[in-house]
């Protein structure tokens, strides 16, 4: 009898109902034992230097929600990561444009390995590596673990969703950015999870448009909570989280999109209203983009054209983007399926977001340039006629 299931005493065990799932007392032919997160950072460690990476790269992303830091957060990269080689590849290409366009921007991957889905569906690579609902887990945790790792050796800084807790807390040393789901945003145990977690957690706005739950999981977020959890070992443990100060909200539209000004201005006065900080971070994918791809780079120059005109609370806008441009549907075969084609949603070119990230970067350094220029403008007011130097005439009079 597993210690787990509690037989009350009077009752013998004979006459329990136990479900046939539950009396088990090893993995039978329906589960398969994971390792634990001790387990695989035994066989996948994150070195120190690494580790140094990832902390620096969570805390530049806190400094440009808070303002210090004036650069725009960018989050790029597939609706979700399915064949590595080709994630791989994109992350190269993203390195290499995040380092020209640094003085502007901060780039960072979106490398979601576990999806939500709005009813059935491929679940993400973490639990389904082999993309045939062979649901090979444990493998997709380990390879999922040593690509994160290897992109924190060549210096990606990583975005993940937190759909399941459990499966989030093997990759979270490799994370900078957490975005809690717009279908999870209103769960209590999501809000909890993000309390806890060390770096900044976007929660989306749920499905609905709706603001005021996504409000509601800042505020239980950035406070204190006692949770139950797994902990680096395998049990069940008792945990108490210190609070989040750094989530924050996540504009994604629902049925009509929220990025326009009225619709941002909007936002931060509400954050404001509900005592939050007035950061925001706009997705142009998913509602905003009412899920076509291409309409992400309409979304993205009106965000831009909103920082550069002044005072906008927007810090970060991500995009939806793959090596190719568009999805492809899941094949019976997944030998069938394309390498760096969605498998989720539609997603932009390499070549489209390389183009409209250049752009965006060109328009902020104009905006940085002026304003040094404006800041080194000699004062036009002249200092009174009292306080001019008398100016000599060479003979001596004044
Ligand atoms: C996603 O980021 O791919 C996603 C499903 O987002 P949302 O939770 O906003 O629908
Ligand atoms: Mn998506």
């Amino acid at each position: 009898m597993p210690i787990w299931v509690h037989v009350p005493p009077e009752r013998s065990e004979a006459q329990m109902p136990i479900p046939k799932h539950i009396d088990r007392q090893t993995a039978g032919a329906n589960d398969s034992p994971l390792p634990s997160l001790d387990e695989l950072r035994c066989i996948v460690p994150l070195a120190a230097r690494e580790q140094n990476f990832v902390q620096r790269a969570s805390d530049t992303i806190k400094r440009i929600l808070t303002g210090e830091d004036p650069r725009l957060l960018v989050i790029a990269g597939p609706c979700s990561l399915s064949h590595l080689d080709a994630a791989g590849e994109y992350a190269l290409r993203l390195t290499k444009l995040a380092r020209e366009l640094e003085d502007e921007m901060f780039l960072v991957l979106r490398a979601y390995i576990h999806k939500p889905r709005t009813c059935l569906g491929w679940k993400g690579f973490a639990v389904d590596p082999f993309l045939d609902g062979s649901n090979c887990t444990a493998y997709g945790l380990r390879a999922t673990r040593e690509f994160f790792v290897s992109l924190s050796q060549i210096g990606v800084p990583l975005a993940v969703e937190a759909l399941d807790p459990l499966v989030h807390q093997y990759v979270e040393e490799m994370v900078s950015w957490t975005a809690i789901g717009a279908r999870t945003t209103e769960s209590q145990m999501h809000r909890e999870y993000a309390s806890g977690l060390a770096h900044a957690v976007g929660f989306k706005n749920p499905t609905s448009g709706k603001l005021q739950p996504a409000f509601d999981a800042v505020r239980a977020a950035r406070s204190a909570h006692s949770r139950i959890a797994v902990d680096s070992s395998g049990r069940l443990t008792q945990t108490v989280t210190a609070g989040n100060p750094f989530a924050h909200i996540v504009l994604r539209g629902g049925p009509a999109p929220n990025y326009q000004p009225a619709a941002v201005q909007a936002c931060a006065e509400e954050l404001l209203h509900n005592a939050l900080p007035p950061w925001v971070i706009v997705d142009c994918s998913h509602g905003n983009s009412q899920k076509e791809a291409q309409r992400q780079v309409h979304v993205f120059k009106e965000c831009l054209r909103q920082i550069t005109a002044g005072s906008s609370p927007i810090r970060g806008l991500m995009l939806e983007s793959n090596i190719f441009g568009g999805a492809q549907k899941m094949h019976e075969h997944a030998a069938k399926l394309i390498p760096g084609l969605s498998l989720t949603d539609e997603c932009l070119s390499w070549e489209d977001t390389e183009e409209l990230l250049c752009a965006g970067a060109q328009q902020l350094r104009k905006r940085r340039l002026e304003r040094i220029t404006l800041d080194r403008q000699p004062l036009r007011i002249q200092p009174p006629a009292a306080q001019m130097p008398r100016l000599q005439h060479p003979d001596g009079t004044a």
